[in-house]
């Protein structure tokens, strides 16, 4: 298995280690692949340094390197098939739904290929005649960049497309759980016609091969996203090294329903919201806030329908959502629903594994909507990242932004009402890096990602994602200098 990708080369890991990829939703080993140790890292950063500091691609004009990233867009829309295939087999999620994952990886190429050359920097009034003074924009330099399981490649295009655009060479580093189609982006990327060393890939467990990426002096910064506590960890690390450091990390995320929303709607996007990908979704909607008045009748609805998601694996037609990631993962949100049930919840459904034999050997649990909550409890306020919906209630406009806000995260949440000014005024008020009005999930690449408080630092997409990866660098040219005379002799 040489499916490391270091300074040009596929390679076997140096101790020729290698680990099992399992499909969650059978268990069935999907493939092998290597594991690799610190030394595979050092030798990544060592390709990437170098890469950086005497290859071509950091001095590449931006728009050669946007045309780079479009042909890659191309690839990957060519190879979608693969791409889907094995992003659903490594997660388990349905294979529609990776076929909408690919789509958006090879828009986010696609769109930071495009926008190549359109900020090269910019030009001050100095009021002289003759002085220049210009602001350009730097590549960080070497990045570390670590994804996590739930959306592999999404992740990592967010992080690699601005990343190489503006001329920094990376390392990647994708969960251990889900590596696959991390591999096909690198071969997508050297058919494209990257230089060697200007794209590198480790696999591994993430303190062995991705603690590195923070500790290393030879990288200059580092973006992850997964969750808080590693996040929290890799920071403190990385200030040893003062590294720049981006930080995408969980939600515990409001869908705020107003009594005068439009109630259908509301009720299926409150579904979509927390059920999507069995909740294994950063901007989850999981805190459903529904005013007193609504609350009954609405509650009612999501149960019901709830009660009638089928699961199933990524290429069962009939299945409308996968499996969790792994065993370890599903006895994590079975802890949180046990919690919430001893700390006063009302079980309204699911609650438990499918009773389904077929679906004996996958991860599966059951859609779950505890009701009656209080954001003093664990599973309203700590991230399951699982199936399980958390109901409170509110009695106005004020406590519905209280209850919405009252989170340490602060990533993204919805909020449904038929008045306009009413939708605006509590957008304006939610403390999330993401609103939807009346919708709940798209996203587009030129739009901002990330979040407040402990759900990161940083943006991912749009120009902000790409001003995360580059330095301001201040150039003052004096172009008739002459003695000023500020010391006598
Ligand atoms: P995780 O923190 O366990 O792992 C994420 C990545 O970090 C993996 O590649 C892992 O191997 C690596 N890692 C683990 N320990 C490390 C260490 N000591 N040093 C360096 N790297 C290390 O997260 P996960 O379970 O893979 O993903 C789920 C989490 O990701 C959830 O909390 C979710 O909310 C978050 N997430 C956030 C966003 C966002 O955009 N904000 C998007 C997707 C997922």
């Amino acid at each position: 298995m040489a499916d490391l990708y270091i300074d040009g080369k596929w390679r076997e890991a140096v101790a020729g280690g290698h680990r099992e990829v399992r499909c969650p939703a059978d268990g069935t080993v999907v493939r092998a692949v290597s594991e690799g140790t610190r030394d595979d890292t050092e030798a990544a950063i060592d390709a990437a340094r170098r890469a950086f500091d005497e290859g071509p691609w950091p001095r590449t004009p931006e728009r050669e390197r946007g045309a780079l990233l479009l042909r890659t867009a191309h690839i990957i829309e060519r190879d979608a098939k693969e791409f889907a295939r094995a992003e659903s087999l490594d997660t388990g999620k349905r294979l529609v739904e990776s076929e909408y994952d690919i789509a958006d990886i090879v828009a986010c190429f696609r769109y930071y290929g495009g926008i190549a050359g359109t900020s090269a920097g910019r030009v001050i009034d100095t009021g002289r005649d003759d002085a220049i003074s210009r602001v350009v924009y730097e590549p960080a330099g070497v990045c570390g960049l670590i994804t996590p399981w739930n959306y592999p490649l999404l992740q990592a295009s967010w992080k690699v497309a601005p990343a190489l655009l503006v001329g920094n060479t990376v390392i990647l580093k994708p969960s251990e759980l889900t590596p696959s189609t991390s591999v096909l982006l690198m071969r997508a990327l050297e058919e494209a016609g990257l230089p060697a060393g200007a794209a590198n890939l480790v696999l591994g467990a993430g303190p062995e091969v991705g603690a590195p990426l923070a500790e290393h002096p030879g990288v200059d910064m580092v973006s992850f996203t997964g969750g808080f506590g590693t996040g929290r960890r890799l920071m403190a690390t990385a200030a040893a090294t003062v590294k720049k450091v981006a930080l995408e990390l969980g939600g515990k995320n409001p869908n705020v329903v107003f009594a005068d929303a439009d109630v259908e709607a509301a009720v299926d996007f409150a579904l979509t919201a927390v059920f999507l990908h069995s909740g294994q979704v950063c901007s989850a909607g999981t805190r459903l806030i529904v005013e007193d008045s609504l609350h009954d009748t609405f509650v009612d609805e999501v149960v019901r329908r709830a009660g009638l998601i089928r699961l199933g694996g990524p290429f069962d037609p009939e299945a409308e959502t996968g499996p969790l990631i792994s065993a370890q993962h599903r006895a994590k949100v079975e802890e949180y629903v046990a919690a919430g049930l001893a700390e006063g919840a009302v079980l309204r459904c699911g609650g438990r594994r499918p009773d389904d034999q077929a679906l004996a050997d996958g991860f599966y649990f059951l859609p779950t909507v505890l009701d009656e909550c209080r954001q003093d409890m664990r599973v309203v306020h700590e991230e399951s990242f699982g199936p399980v919906l958390t109901v409170e209630r509110f009695s106005d406009e004020h406590d519905a932004v209280r209850i919405a806000n009252d989170t340490d995260y602060g990533l993204a949440g919805a909020v449904w009402t038929e008045d306009a000014g009413k939708a605006q005024r509590v957008a304006r008020r939610l403390r999330h890096g993401t609103v939807w009005i009346n919708d709940y999930h798209p996203y587009v690449p030129q739009a901002e990602w990330g979040g407040f408080g402990h759900s990161g630092t940083g943006r991912e997409l749009g120009p902000t994602g790409l001003e995360e990866y580059r330095e301001p660098k201040h150039i003052w040219q004096n172009i008739q200098p002459r003695p000023q005379h500020w010391f006598r002799g």
